[in-house]
């Protein structure tokens, strides 16, 4: 790349694969990197660093987007992803300013991801809810391109909200949240690995409308508490499932939703890569 030349870099740690790409001031990309996410946080930390640095090939970089597995303290910079235990209270956001001497913006990957959707994606209907089902579930509320934060900034957790458990378990499923039944210890792809042991693609339809009559409750529960206009499901299962998955959480809306207007349900248009597309709209210095 030639000298002068300015890129933005938006990473996506993930619980199971890391992705960076550099984009020019518009959101386009430039150069990507992908690699599985070491379990181990010097590793983890070196790949990043390397992969930022490929992705920039030389170039400024103006500011750098994160999105990764919550809870953040977004005060201090320091991120400890619930699903890489290696990661606790790592100074992210101090140690990539100062490597790179840039500004650095840390979120929680769907908070990230429902940026990217409203402002990369112009899907900018509000109240926005989107939901991520991934490696976990979780979710995020924008209200007019805004993020709704919690108590001190908290992200809320929409994937760790307790439903009906549609596989008829005999025992509770616990979380590391602190309950069971949550969406995430069901239907998070991490879950449905442990139960089913194969790849979600594998799995019959029987299954899968399972899992739709099981997330179909978690979205009613967030439709009627906030009333959205839409849901935007991303994240690499939804996107996998999409065509299987929809038209089962619609039919579970319909016939739950009495008391406020059914919100219209649609995939993420960055698919599998919403997160990574909310690390370059942070970058790119939206949220702020
Ligand atoms: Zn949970």
């Amino acid at each position: 790349m030639a000298g002068g030349v300015e890129v933005f870099i938006g990473a996506d740690i993930g619980g199971t694969k890391t992705l960076v790409v550099a984009c020019d001031e518009t959101g386009r990309e430039v150069q990507r990197q992908r690699f599985p996410t070491p379990t181990a946080l010097s590793e983890g930390l070196q790949q990043l660093v390397a992969a930022i640095e490929t992705v920039a090939a030389g170039a400024h970089i103006r500011a750098i987007g994160v999105s990764i597995g919550g809870p953040i303290d977004r005060r201090r910079g320091t991120v400890s992803p619930l699903h890489q235990p290696q990661w606790r209270d790592v100074p992210l956001r101090l140690l990539l300013e100062e490597r790179f001497r840039c500004p650095c913006h840390i979120e929680v990957d769907t908070d990230a991801a429902a940026l990217g959707e409203w402002h990369l994606g112009n899907v900018r209907e509000s109240p926005l809810v989107y939901v991520t089902l991934s490696t976990g579930v979780g979710g995020a509320l924008v209200l007019d391109g805004q993020l709704y934060r919690g108590a001190s900034g908290a992200h809320p957790e929409l994937g760790h909200q307790i439903v009906p458990n549609e596989f008829g378990d005999s025992e509770p499923v616990r979380c590391a949240c602190g309950a069971s039944n949550c969406l995430e210890s069901l239907i998070s792809g991490r879950a449905l690995q442990q139960r089913f042991g194969c790849s979600p693609a594998e799995l019959p339809a029987e299954t899968w409308e399972r899992i739709g009559r099981i997330l179909g409750h978690g979205l009613r529960n967030i439709a009627v508490l906030y009333a959205p206009r839409r849901i935007v499901l991303g994240g690499s299962i939804a996107a996998a499932a999409a065509e299987r998955l929809v038209p089962i959480v619609v039919a579970s809306l319909h016939e739950q939703l009495m008391l406020v207007p059914v919100p219209a349900v649609s995939l993420s248009v960055f698919g599998a890569e919403a997160s990574l597309w909310g690390a370059v709209a942070l970058a790119l210095g939206y949220g702020q």
